[in-house]
C-alpha cells in the first residue's frame, strides 16, 4: 500500500512528477495491501507455466519438417496424454505447495526489504539485481541439485523430475512438491541480499520460469537470443543431463556452465559432444565423398 494518498501527494513527496508507469502504479497499487501485491506472483506464475512452453508444444503436434534438425532427441515423441498429466500435476504443486509458501512466506518479504512504493526502480537498478538473482541462484541451485542425485535424494525425491528422459517446456517445474518447495530458497535468496521493488521480484520470478521452460523445451534453436548470455546453458545442456538419466553425474547448474566446469561435472558432456562434432565431421566428409563419386560416375 502507498503512503501516498493522491498523486499531488506522492508527486509532492517525489518532489517531481510521476512518470506514465509511476502513474500506472500508483493507480493501480495505491488502495491494496502489500500482502496482496505479494500474492499476484502465484497468478502470474501460473500463467507463464501455461502459455510459454505452447509454442513449441504445438510444434511438437504439427511436426514441420523445418524444425526437426534442431531437436535434441529426434526419436522421442511425448503423447499429448503424458503432457496433460504432466500440466495438471504442476498445476496441482503450485496451487498446494508453491502458492501456500509463498503465502506464507509474507512477513520474509517485509523482513528483507522488498518495497512495493514509489519511485519506481530504473532498468539500470533492475538489470544489476536481475544479474544478481540469476548468479545466486545458479550457484546455490548447483549444490541442491548435486545433493538430489545422491541415493536418497534420488530414490525419494529426484527421480520424478527424470521421469523425462525427452524433457519438454511443461515438464520443466514437474518435479516432487518437496524439490519445489527447497529449490525456491536459492530464487528467493537472491532477492534477499539485494532486495529490490515488488516489480522486480515478478519480472525475476517470470524469468526464471521461462529461462527453465526453454531449457527444457527439447529444441536447440540456433536463433534463441540465449546464445549471447555467456556462460548460458540453454536446452541441449540440460537436455543432456535428463537423456542420461538417474545416473547422470554431469550438467547440474541450472542457468549458467560455469559450476559444471569448475567443478568437474561437464566432463561426460564435453566428451560426448567432442565425439558427436568427430562423427558429424565424418559423415559430411563421407557425403562429399560420394557426391564427388556420384559426379565422377556420371561423366564416364
Ligand atoms: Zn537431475
Ligand atoms: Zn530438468
Amino acid at each position: 500500500m502507498l503512503p501516498f494518498g493522491s498523486v499531488a501527494e506522492a508527486e509532492a513527496a517525489l518532489g517531481r512528477s510521476l512518470t506514465a508507469p509511476e502513474g500506472l502504479w500508483f493507480r493501480y497499487s495505491a488502495g491494496m495491501h502489500d500482502f496482496w501485491l505479494y500474492a499476484h506472483n502465484i497468478i502470474f506464475l501460473l500463467i507463464v507455466y501455461s502459455i510459454a512452453p505452447l509454442p513449441i508444444a504445438f510444434l511438437e503436434l504439427a511436426k514441420p519438417k523445418s524444425i526437426q534438425k534442431y531437436k535434441l532427441q529426434p526419436k522421442i515423441r511425448v503423447p499429448p496424454s503424458s503432457v496433460i498429466r504432466c500440466y495438471k500435476e504442476v498445476v496441482k504443486t503450485f496451487l498446494f505447495a508453491v502458492g501456500p509458501l509463498q503465502l506464507f512466506s509474507f512477513p520474509t518479504i517485509k523482513l528483507v526489504g522488498i518495497r512495493t512504493g514509489l519511485p519506481l526502480p530504473s532498468a539500470w537498478e533492475v538489470a544489476a539485481q536481475l544479474l544478481v538473482y540469476f548468479l545466486v541462484e545458479d550457484y546455490f541451485n548447483y549444490w541442491i541439485h548435486r545433493m538430489l542425485h545422491s541415493k536418497w535424494g534420488y530414490d525419494n525425491i529426484h527421480h520424478v523430475h527424470h521421469e523425462f528422459t525427452a524433457p519438454i517446456g511443461f515438464a520443466a517445474p514437474y518435479a516432487h512438491w518437496a524439490e519445489i518447495l527447497v529449490l525456491g530458497v536459492p530464487s528467493f535468496l537472491g532477492p534477499a541480499i539485494a532486495p529490490g521493488h515488488i516489480l522486480t521480484f515478478w519480472f525475476w520470478m517470470a524469468l526464471r520460469h521461462i529461462e527453465a521452460i526453454e531449457t527444457h523445451c527439447g529444441y536447440d534453436f540456433p536463433q534463441t537470443p540465449t546464445k549471447f548470455i555467456p556462460f548460458y546453458g540453454g536446452a541441449e545442456y540440460h537436455d543432456y543431463h535428463h537423456y542420461v538419466g538417474g545416473k547422470s553425474h554431469s550438467n547440474f547448474a541450472s542457468v549458467f556452465t560455469y559450476c559444471d566446469y569448475i567443478y568437474g561435472t561437464d566432463k561426460g558432456y564435453r566428451y560426448q559432444k567432442s565425439q558427436l562434432a568427430q562423427l558429424r565431421e565424418q559423415w559430411k566428409v563421407a557425403e562429399q565423398d560420394g557426391e564427388m563419386n556420384g559426379k565422377l560416375g556420371k561423366h564416364e
